[in-house]
Formats: structure tokens, C-alpha cells, sequence
């Protein structure tokens, strides 16, 4: 059994992971995936680098992967809230990675400064996993173009940079449409106190 597969990942989502070159877990990976399965809200403090997105990607994907149903419009199962676009697409492209060329993952960015249009094409037949930043996710939710009440994962990314970056609003208007029968997720650089009010609220 591979160590990833010891984790408690399905075989199928460990497979083509090895063919990318992920073969021993990074220490964020072994501590937080177990939990993560286990359906438990996670706090984990860790740098870009630390392997952070696949710590909370793959368990995602593997509670996806176990949904015969298709999502209903203007849903998503997991929203993963980023505070910059780089790392938004970055997050994307890891998971359709970790998804596997064959996989019918389907995923949309919404991002500020570009087209609403295709967003809410996206947005309309449903979707697995929306990475957004916050202020474009709050535009769509007032407009109604997503509907977040049902969704089963949320992850903060780098939620230090999201509070620095003044987003503490949004992101607790968002966290409250979603409603409390979610799993909740945080990573974070560090753990100012800001972070850990947050944390406290969230968790
Ligand atoms: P992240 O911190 O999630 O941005 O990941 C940093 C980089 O490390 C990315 O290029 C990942 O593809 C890579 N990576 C993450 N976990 C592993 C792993 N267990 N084995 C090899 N590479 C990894």
C-alpha cells in the first residue's frame, strides 16, 4: 500500500498521483488528510510549498468522487476561497491534476477583472469545486448566480493574506450563506490573532 493510500485515500485518486511524482506525503499531507476524512474541521498552519493544496484537495476529490449525483445548478459540493487569482489558478490547475486527465471533475474560477459570462455559464450547470476570490463570489451571490446554502467544503486558503488584504467581510457574509452543515478548512502562513478570531468562528 502506498503511503498515500495509508492516509485512507481512495486507490483510484492515489494512482495517477504517483504518475505525477507524488509519492511520499509532505508533513502538512500526513497530519491533515486523515483528519480531513475523518469529516473534521481542520486548522493548518503551513507556507505555499508545504504541499498545503493537496492537503486539502485530495480528501475533497475523494468525497466527490463518492457522490453518484450530479450537482444542481447553481451549486457547488466544495468552494475554495483564495485571496489573489494567482494562487486561484494555481489551486485549479493542481486539482484537475490530482483529478486525473479521464476525471469528469468539473471546477470554475471566478475571478475579478475578467467576464462574468462564462462564470455564470459554469455556474448554471453546476459545479464540483468553485475557487474563487472573494469580492467576484460576492457579486455572483447578490446577483444570484450561485446559490451556497448545501455546500459541503469550504477551504480558506492563506486566509492571513485574505484578512490583510481587507476581505474579512465577504468572507463572513459567504462562510454565513453557506449555512453550518459544512466541513471547514484553513490554512494559514501564520497564526496572528486575527487569524485565530477567525479560526475560532469558522471552525
Ligand atoms: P503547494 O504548497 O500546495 O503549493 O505545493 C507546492 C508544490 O509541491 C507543488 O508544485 C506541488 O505539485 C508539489 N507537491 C505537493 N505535494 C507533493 C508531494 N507529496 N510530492 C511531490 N510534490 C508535491
Amino acid at each position: 500500500m502506498s503511503d498515500f493510500q495509508s492516509l485512507g485515500l481512495p486507490a483510484r485518486l492515489v494512482g495517477p498521483l504517483a504518475a505525477a511524482g507524488f509519492t511520499q506525503p509532505t508533513k502538512i499531507q500526513s497530519q491533515a488528510i486523515p483528519f480531513i476524512l475523518e469529516g473534521r474541521d481542520v486548522m493548518g498552519i503551513a507556507q505555499t510549498g508545504s504541499g498545503k493544496t493537496a492537503a486539502f484537495g485530495l480528501p475533497i476529490l475523494a468525497g466527490i468522487m463518492e457522490i453518484e449525483e450530479r450537482p444542481k445548478p447553481r451549486t457547488t459540493r466544495a468552494l475554495i476561497l483564495a485571496p489573489t487569482r494567482e494562487l486561484a489558478v494555481q489551486i485549479d490547475e493542481s486539482l484537475r491534476k490530482f483529478a486525473g486527465p479521464k476525471s469528469r471533475l468539473q471546477t470554475v474560477l471566478l475571478l475579478g477583472g475578467v467576464s462574468r459570462h462564462h462564470q455564470i455559464k459554469r455556474l448554471e450547470r453546476g459545479m464540483d469545486v468553485v475557487i474563487a476570490t472573494p469580492g467576484r463570489l460576492k457579486d455572483l451571490m447578490d446577483d444570484n448566480k450561485i446559490r451556497l446554502a448545501g455546500t459541503q467544503w469550504l477551504v480558506l486558503d492563506e486566509a492571513d493574506r485574505m484578512l490583510d488584504m481587507g476581505f474579512i467581510v465577504p468572507v463572513r457574509q459567504i462562510v454565513k450563506a453557506i449555512g453550518t452543515e459544512r466541513q471547514t478548512m484553513m490554512f494559514s502562513a501564520t497564526m496572528a490573532p486575527e487569524v485565530a478570531d477567525l479560526a475560532k468562528a469558522l471552525l
